[in-house]
């Protein structure tokens, strides 16, 4: 029977919700509802895929692993894919699944089939490569077949060794989690908040987030660490999957603790065993991954779409208590966002008292139908922040009334915005206190004003000494307020006194950036700056003739025209411009030079940042593009460059080493 309008409408729906929450989670490390409610979601739309086959189109999520990789890094191809694992919810399903495997393996096989139990890390998976031993590169799970290039951020973490002890294969890639434990976690929250920085949401964000980032010294100040659970090639040299775990322990890798099982009996107990010592393992655990030990009943058992039929994982029902919701408060954050938080009748939960939770955002409360004053289901589920999944409605007594999101900030009093098709409401007051800190930081930092030596730390410290309350106020520092402070002394007050001086050179696009309009980055601050000029923006352009920019969209030109419109935004800006800062048009004339009109992709590990080419290329009228094309003219290709070097390769690029690179600059 042909699916109705109906399932079709709901599958498209579900579709584009996974694919929504995926990204949050995958590729921005920001997911915005539970892994429960997302693993629901993702059922949800399996089945009805499974009853409607003829709806199930390729790029549904259900036939997908993970993420996209991430743009501004080298893409790697994983020869062997890094795919999923399916799941199970009850130990039914397990027993189910290995009546499964016995079938497809039959009586024969049946005898030597032993099962191999290890925990399933909550973290980000990672490939390693070791050629002769040593550690040439390594890659996140991306997309399942290309993932991104992290090796510079992966040689941070200490646990990952350079070279291996005794005799591995030739060509080894031991496969695993990357992830931080839970008292590390603390210790940096605890730490952060000392600071007056911001708190971490939880360990396996916070984790994935470190090692996709493009800066390796950021990676190195988080305690990262790793535990491999198994191998992509090389993994022929090992005759089961409890062998390959053995000989990664003995090349001084640090494998994930695993047992071996006869009998799914065993298998179960184990699995509800660790479910009942979840929260004393230390690291963030969302079940059991189980795994048919031997090799060749593995590839006899082959995979299906993403994940293979010979390992599943157990997942653990999420932590979850019963208490009343007393009050929902707005909370609002270093980047202007408004976070409806629940104020909870204390509750414990797997050993810890929750009295607040996350509601997420005002749609979020509305589709729940969650009122203040209902009873409600808290979840910790895995992460560290609970939140409120739903109201027991059954429970109500008429009392309940419904939250209203505030329409002027709780911090500031600047009305808030919240743009159409944005679950979020913000305040876009730039000098709204609960920002200030953060803009002066973002103010200060190497990709915006670039002011030397007015690093995170000596922001915050001035800022809470009331020396600075906005961006423009880092113009009116003295040397002589600088120098008694702990930690200063003549010269370094003069030093940092002349960088926050030379930060007035910068031209207007950076100027444009550092002002930290929502939506517009350095690229998108440059085309504006190409257009118009700080007057013209003040004067009240409006989002209409934004548009009109190639490479603007709506989103871009609404944000940018709202902040112009704030008041107190105006009078920031004035400030700068008295101040004496950049706020000229810039030409989008051509530079001169030996790369004129040219269009050059870097790619690989050279001997300098890709920042340092880049700005190379410019100087010299070139234009620097992130993705090889037939309009490419030029590759500069560094060390260990993939992907992109055969692309070129293909498309007939010219490609250059550095020399190569330094004589047609030349
Ligand atoms: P998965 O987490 O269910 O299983 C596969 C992954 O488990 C592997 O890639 C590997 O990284 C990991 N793993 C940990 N320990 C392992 C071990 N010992 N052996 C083998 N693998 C091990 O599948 P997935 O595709 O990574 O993603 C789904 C997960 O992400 C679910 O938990 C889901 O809830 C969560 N998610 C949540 C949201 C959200 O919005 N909250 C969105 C997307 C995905």
């Amino acid at each position: 029977m042909a699916a109705t309008d109906d399932i079709r409408e709901k599958i498209e729906d579900l579709r584009e919700r996974v694919r929504y929450h995926g990204r949050r989670y995958y590729i921005e490390d920001a997911p915005e509802i539970s892994d429960a409610e997302y693993d629901g979601l993702y059922k949800e739309l399996e089945t009805l895929e499974a009853e409607n086959p003829e709806l199930v189109t390729p790029d549904s999520p259900t036939r997908r692993v993970g993420g996209e990789p991430l743009e501004g890094f080298e893409e790697i191809q994983h020869a062997i894919p890094m795919l999923s694992l399916s799941n199970a919810r009850k130990t039914g399903d397990l027993r189910e699944w290995d009546a499964r495997v016995r079938r497809l393996l039959g009586p024969e096989e049946e005898e030597r089939l032993r099962y191999v139990t290890e925990l399933k890390i909550d973290g980000l998976a990672i490939s390693l490569r070791y050629e002769g031993g040593r550690f040439v590169r390594g890659a996140t799970r991306g997309n399942g077949t290309v993932g991104e290039d992290v090796t510079h951020n992966l040689r941070t973490v200490r646990s990952i060794p350079e070279k291996l002890d005794g005799e591995p294969p030739e060509v080894l890639e031991p496969r695993g989690e990357v992830y931080i434990g839970l008292e590390e976690f603390e210790k940096l929250n605890q730490r952060q908040e000392a600071e007056g920085k911001p708190t971490y949401a939880n360990p396996r964000n916070l984790a994935a987030g470190s090692i996709r980032q493009l800066d390796p010294r950021m990676t190195a100040a988080r305690p990262l660490t790793v535990f491999l659970y198994g191998v992509g090639e090389g993994y022929g040299d090992y005759e089961s999957h409890s062998a390959s775990l053995a000989a990664l322990k003995n090349y001084g890798l640090r494998v994930n603790p695993y047992e071996v099982h006869e009998s799914i009996d065993s298998v179960v107990e184990a699995c509800e065993r660790w479910a009942e010592k979840r929260t004393n393992v230390g690291y963030q655990i969302d079940g059991v991954v189980v795994k048919v030990d031997s090799r060749e009943q593995q590839e006899a058992l082959g995979s299906v779409q993403k994940a293979p039929r010979w390992a599943i994982a157990y997942k653990f029902e999420p932590l979850a208590g019963r208490t009343r919701l007393q009050d929902i408060f707005v909370h609002v954050g270093r980047t202007g966002a408004l976070t409806p938080q629940a104020a909870l009748e204390p509750v414990n939960i797997g050993g810890v008292t929750i009295s607040r939770a996350t509601l997420h955002n005002e749609d979020y409360i509305k589709e729940k139908d969650i009122l203040v004053g209902d009873r409600v289901v808290v979840e910790r589920a895995g992460d560290v922040i609970p939140q409120v999944v739903r109201a027991v409605t059954e429970e109500r007594t008429g009392d309940e009334y419904a939250f209203q999101m505030p329409t002027e900030c709780p911090v500031c009093g600047e009305p808030v915005s919240r743009p159409e098709g944005e679950a979020v409401t913000r305040c876009v007051n730039t000098r709204c206190p609960a920002q200030a800190l953060e803009h002066i930081i973002h103010w200060a930092s190497k990709s915006a004003m670039d002011i030397d030596g007015f690093g995170e730390k000596i922001s915050t410290r001035f800022f809470e000494l009331g020396m600075i309350k906005d961006v423009a106020d880092i113009y009116g520092l003295k040397a002589e307020q600088i120098e008694p402070l702990e930690g200063f002394g003549e010269k370094s007050a003069e030093n940092l006194i002349r960088s926050i001086e030379r930060s007035k050179e910068q031209p207007f696009p950076r100027v444009l950036y550092a002002l930290g309009v929502r939506h517009v980055g350095a690229v998108t601050a440059e085309l504006i700056a190409e257009r118009f000029s700080g007057e013209d923006l003040l004067s009240g352009v409006g989002a209409e003739k934004l548009t009109e920019i190639d490479g603007i969209g709506g989103v871009v030109a609404r944000a940018v025209a709202e902040y112009f419109d704030l008041e107190d935004n105006q009078a920031l800006v004035k400030r700068l411009m008295e101040i004496g800062l950049n706020f000229e048009r810039v030409s989008a004339d051509p530079v001169e030079g030996p790369l004129a009109g040219k269009r050059v992709v870097v790619t690989g590990t050279l001997s300098r940042s890709r920042s340092y080419f880049v700005e190379r290329i410019e100087a010299a009228g070139g234009t620097f593009t992130s993705s090889v094309s037939s309009n490419t003219d030029y590759v500069l290709a560094g060390e260990g460059a993939g992907s992109k070097l055969n692309r070129a390769r293909e498309a007939g690029v010219t490609v250059l080493d550095e020399a190569g690179f330094e004589e047609l600059l030349s």
